[in-house]
């Protein structure tokens, strides 16, 4: 199974847009953009809102038979380790192997002097075609490299090896991903990892490298978009070297876990695309939920009712929530409105204040980030909530579609200003 050039990953919490999420992909190959919809859940989101795996696959299914999607399609088991894919695997056809965890465990002397062994011939200055310096490597560099990184690169294969037993090697897609950690990935490190994982001989087709910059939750890039647009394209030529000298698969890509809306980096994404001809997975995070509220504070009435219900229960609840989310989040919370404060808002000042729109004066990223990590909420409100997701169905899905294809596909993978 080959993952096609461009992939992005959407997610839906509780499971009920998946036609609004395709009918973006639809638009999106009709103006010639051709982009692969990855639909993927966690374990995490799982047991929050009280799904199972299979739930998402028949989403998926659902929504490219109504639509009569003929291309291809993935259903992604995100951020799964040994402990929680059991119950991914047959309905999976895309695995996100999270190894974050075991990043700075020791190797064993052997292994490690095996790894520095096989790599010790590249110390030197390293010409990697399209990075315009030469890469500096020592041994040691190599030998610390590996030190952090080569347990988290065995896990993987543990894990790979898991899911190729059971399903067969070749029936589905390997993404290994390290984006949860604290410490960015240099191009480099990349370069390093990569040559752990030929070794580990996991046919690895993305690799999701924690990038320079805070990547938050639902809101934009924090940090140098210049030093990221640098670092993503020297990231790009390390893979695309990879592939031919360790015999990696080709359609090896980069995968940026954007966590949404990383508005003022599409550009710089949409640039090194262009000028290399790489492809990307990008995956987006959940944010479909975020325009479930939006759609329903703009229905008015019961609709704006349960948005600001759901606000205020965030506020009570504010630690619970968001202590899962803590580095992936910054909420000032001398920033949030107080329930009362938000009592009588219009529906467009609700949805003005939650909609990601950076030159609109409502727009409060703080609120924003807060009632994103607040879906459990919705998942506690139960039936009442799933009704009012019936009952605002049409308002919802125009704001899932416009989300997805004008925010997102078109920004990122479109002809450009
Ligand atoms: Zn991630």
């Amino acid at each position: 199974m080959e993952l096609p050039k461009y992939t992005m990953g959407i997610g839906d919490r509780f499971g009920r847009q998946g036609k609004a999420q395709l009918a973006a992909f639809v638009k999106a190959a009709e103006m010639g953009l051709a982009v692969a919809p990855v639909w993927n859940k966690s374990n995490r989101e799982h047991l929050l809102v009280h799904t199972a795996p299979p739930s998402v696959r028949t989403e998926a299914d659902a929504a490219v038979a109504a639509l009569g999607w003929r291309k291809p399609y993935f259903v992604d088991a995100d951020h799964i380790g040994l402990k929680t894919v059991d119950g991914f695997i047959q309905c999976s056809d895309f695995f996100t192997i999270d190894v974050a965890d075991f990043i700075g465990q020791a190797p064993d002397d052997a292994a490690l002097e095996k790894f520095v062994a096989a790599q010790a011939r590249r110390a030197g200055a390293l010409h990697v075609p399209g990075i315009p310096e030469p890469l500096e490597v020592t041994t040691g560099y190599i030998e610390r490299t590996a030190r952090k990184y080569l347990v988290a690169v065995q896990e993987a294969g543990k894990v790979y090896r898991h899911i190729a037993a059971a399903k067969g090697a070749g029936a589905f897609i390997t993404e290994i991903s390290m984006d949860e950690t604290d410490q960015p990935q240099r191009p480099l490190d990349l370069l390093i990892i990569l040559a752990a994982i030929a070794q580990e001989k996991i046919p690895v087709q993305t690799i999701a490298p924690k990038f320079t910059g805070r990547f938050n939750k639902g809101v934009d890039y924090v940090g140098d978009v210049a030093g990221f647009e640098k670092e993503l394209s020297d990231d790009v030529a390390v893979l695309a070297w990879a592939v031919k000298e360790f015999g990696l698969p080709a359609t090896l890509k980069l995968s940026v876990h954007s966590g949404s809306d990383k508005f003022s980096i599409y550009p710089a994404i949409r640039r090194v695309l262009k000028k290399t001809g790489a492809g990307l997975h990008i995956k987006t995070a959940g944010t479909t939920w975020l325009e479930e509220i939006i759609g329903l504070a703009a229905a008015g009435g019961a609709g704006l009712q349960i948005a600001k219900e759901l606000y205020g229960q965030a506020l009570e609840r504010f630690d619970a929530l968001v202590a899962p989310y803590a580095s992936v989040i910054d909420i000032d919370k001398s920033r949030l409105p107080s329930a009362a404060a938000i009592a009588a808002w219009s529906p467009a000042a609700f949805a003005g204040a939650v909609r990601h729109d950076q030159r609109c004066a409502a727009y409060n990223p703080h609120m924003r980030q807060l009632l994103h990590v607040g879906y459990k909420l919705a998942a506690e409100m139960g039936v009442r909530y799933q009704n009012a997701l019936e009952e605002f169905a049409p308002i919802i899905a125009q704001h899932v579609t416009e989300n997805i294809f004008d925010r997102h596909l078109k920004l990122i993978f479109g002809p450009g200003a």
